[in-house]
């Protein structure tokens, strides 16, 4: 296995309220652990509820006596959302925090996956998939017909998002396994990387033989097409 990974706050944000955990080696009964999230939240509250909502996911798995990964994942993450959401009552200047989450674990030949908010985890083999669904109000409009994928592109409303974790009691997790085959590679990405950046694009650098280190390459990319967002991107090469 191989894996790079970059955040970057990009180049119009004060702060990077992406924050990204990578570990090849055992966190508990886990093999390897990936973990993308990207916060919000006003002032120092963004950036905190990535940070801790990542801490509390790496702690709980690190803790966990289960074997199953999707278990294990899922409690990691209503951990993260318990413990963000009860910060962000504790301390008003945090209220309304929140944080988007993807966790991923590559166990025996197969991909486990923990999704919450609009970051992305990509398959890529012979195409580029997407293998999360965004939990965005624009990406459920286009779910359901009401804007093309091309005006959902643009929409300026794209940014809200209809789960989080940590902003309400209980969170909606959702949960998917791809087996991998060898040469696949997995792409973990806040919005800051796909708003900017073309899935077409993606896929293109990811293939780029001559682009040792992938993820600072599409950090580059976004950068380059302008970096309105802070970014983060984990790419692991099976
Ligand atoms: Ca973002």
């Amino acid at each position: 296995m191989k894996v790079f990974s970059a955040t970057d706050i990009g180049q119009k944000r004060q702060m990077n309220q992406d924050f990204i955990y990578v570990s090849e080696e055992p966190v508990g009964n886990l093999p390897n652990l990936f973990v993308v999230a990207d916060g919000m939240g006003g002032h120092n509250a963004g950036d905190f509820a990535s940070r801790y909502g990542v801490s509390v996911v790496v702690e709980s798995v690190r803790q966990d006596k289960n074997f199953n990964p999707v278990k294990i994942m899922r409690n990691a993450v209503e951990a993260a959302n318990r413990e963000v959401l009860k910060q962000a009552r504790d301390d008003t200047s945090m209220a309304g925090m929140g944080t988007t989450m993807v966790v991923c674990t590559l166990v025996g030949g197969y991909a486990y996956v923990a999704n919450v908010g609009d970051s992305r985890l990509y398959m890529a083999g012979d195409a580029l998939n997407q293998i999360t669904q965004d939990h965005s109000l624009i990406a459920e409009m286009v779910r359901l017909g009401e804007l093309t994928p091309e005006e959902g592109r643009r929409h300026p409303d794209k940014n809200i998002i209809t789960r989080a974790v940590g902003t309400a009691d209980e969170v909606r997790i959702d949960f998917f396994d791809m087996k991998m085959e060898e040469g696949n590679k997995i792409v973990m990405c806040s919005d800051g990387l796909t708003n900017m950046v073309e899935d077409s694009r993606i896929f293109a650098i990811l293939n780029d033989t001559e682009v040792e280190d992938k993820a600072k390459a599409l950090v580059d990319e976004a950068n380059a097409n302008g970096g309105l967002d802070n970014i983060a991107v984990i790419v692991v090469e099976v």
